[in-house]
């Protein structure tokens, strides 16, 4: 089956001409047309423009010519990210009919690579929540349970991924979007240190959160994925001008002597007993290979959801006003003959262009950002978000890497956690903190509970992506 085969084994496979890049890239597309309609991952295809990069790729191979390792292979991007002439909504109303004239960094890398574009995937709006419930496209089902949530936001990268609908997706995490998903579909994800990787043409949520990473079917092929869209870019200041290590190579060194911490934190009472198992099971194997298994505390971890849905809305609540009714998408000016002046275009457009979960982290950053409200809010979640990384910089002096759960448990039913924004604002408890103190992490699949896949978390040092792909690579060949 050509769609099971991973990112280096398509590589060999297109390099010894077992198969051309159009064959391999018409078998995803057989499985997108079989799967989507159930799964809802797809919400735009550009099958055109794949079969066209993956004649060209076949021409350069029977050319005898070199190719990149993502060269010729099929893939997906989310929703929030800028493709050149195709649509780019970040799933919501507000942008629909969106065509950006230009690429974001990460997707222009890949497609100088040769990378295979099948198309965008679903996101919650603006990749606000933890579900995709929140997207005007709709629910993507998980593909393991077709009543159950595939996570979010980045849960059409995560499913496209799962269901071979596609080899790797390029996603977002602000607050988990990578890492949740990814556990829930069992699949591996990678969210990135702040800056390692340029944000250039992607739809910003939370600026001093955002991050973009891979969703993979294994370590290997994040390790490739990440090499190929890391690194400084002029137009992303927060990308320092550092080295990208070889991520491939590293994944080969040992892990023995390593230090491992395990936060008592983590393995508080929202944790299903049954991935707390999984926990230790996996700290056990890590032992056998010869790491050391530690004990720790980030004392503020109780903090980081409070903390992370003021900073979070804040910055949302900005960077929301650019979308007006002029400058993209969707305009009520077109269909509203009443409109009096330019006023009722922003207000009348963001009426109905945003959802629902969009307009509540408006008015919550609004009012916490407002005169009189900003030091007991924002101001305080800022000196709190301090202690919060502080915590991690003084545990990264004794461990090389941390081992958490990715989430409270498995894939919840759809529909179960829409009524209350908290119980699904709680779903990040195991994620945000790592946003709001800028480290990597990756979330590797680990068991299953009640046959749903379940993934576990390894937290690294800023700019230490190799440790963490390291151990992932080891624990998921045990
Ligand atoms: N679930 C979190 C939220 O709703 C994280 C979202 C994200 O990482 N984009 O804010």
């Amino acid at each position: 089956m050509l769609t099971k085969l991973s990112i280096k084994e398509a590589h060999q496979g297109l390099k010894n001409k077992d198969f051309s890049s159009e064959e391999l890239t018409n078998a995803y597309i057989l499985n997108i047309e079989e799967k989507n309609k159930d799964i809802n991952a797809f919400v735009f295809k550009t099958f055109d423009l794949a079969r066209e990069t993956a004649k060209q790729v076949d021409k350069k191979i029977k050319d005898n010519q070199e190719i990149s390792l993502l060269e010729g292979l099929p893939m997906s991007i989310k929703d929030c990210f800028c493709v050149k002439d195709v649509e780019s909504t970040a799933s919501s109303n507000i942008l629909k009919g969106y065509i950006p004239s230009y690429d974001a960094t990460t997707v222009k890398k890949v497609r100088n690579l040769g990378g295979v574009i099948l198309g965008k995937v679903n996101t919650d709006e603006f990749t606000m929540g933890a579900s995709t419930e929140t997207s005007a496209f709709g629910v993507t089902k998980n593909p393991h349970d077709l009543s159950r949530v595939s996570g979010g936001s980045s849960g059409g990268s995560a499913a496209s991924v799962a269901s071979e609908m596609a080899m790797y997706s390029l996603a977002t995490d602000t607050g988990g979007s990578i890492r949740q998903p990814a556990s829930f579909c069992g699949v591996a994800g990678l969210k990135v240190t702040y800056g390692r990787v340029s944000r250039f043409g992607v739809m910003s949520m939370a600026s001093s959160l955002d991050t973009i990473g891979p969703i993979a079917k294994n370590v290997e092929d994040l390790a490739i994925v990440l090499q190929a869209i890391a690194g400084h870019d002029k137009y992303d200041a927060t990308t320092p001008q550092i080295k990208v290590p070889n991520y491939f190579e590293e994944l080969k060194k040992d892990i023995k002597g390593l230090k491992i911490g395990i936060p008592k934190e983590y393995l508080n009472d929202k944790l299903n007993p049954e991935l707390k198992k999984i926990i230790e099971k996996t700290a056990q194997k890590l032992k056998k290979m010869g790491c050391e298994i530690v004990d720790v505390s980030l004392p503020h971890t109780e903090y980081a959801i409070a903390v992370y849905y003021i900073i979070a809305p804040s910055e949302i609540s900005s960077n929301m006003a650019r979308y007006d009714g002029i400058r993209f998408g969707y305009s009520v000016e077109k269909e509203d003959l009443e409109i009096k002046d330019l006023l009722d275009i922003y207000n009348k457009t963001r009426a109905k262009g945003f959802g629902p979960e969009v307009k509540r982290r408006i008015m919550i950053g609004t009012y916490a950002l407002s005169a009189g409200y900003y030091d007991a809010y924002y101001k305080k979640a800022q000196k709190v978000r301090t202690l919060i990384k502080k915590d991690f910089d003084d545990v990264f002096e004794k461990v090389d890497a941390l081992l958490t759960p990715a989430t409270p448990g498995p894939a919840f039913k759809i529909g179960e956690k829409t009524a209350d924004p908290l119980e699904m604002y709680l779903e990040d408890i195991f994620t945000a903190p790592i946003n709001l103190a800028g480290v990597p992490a990756l979330s590797l699949p680990a068991g299953k509970i009640d046959g749903m896949p379940v993934g576990v978390q390894i937290i690294g040092k800023h700019f230490d992506e190799e440790t963490i792909l390291k151990i992932g690579s080891k624990l998921e060949n045990k």
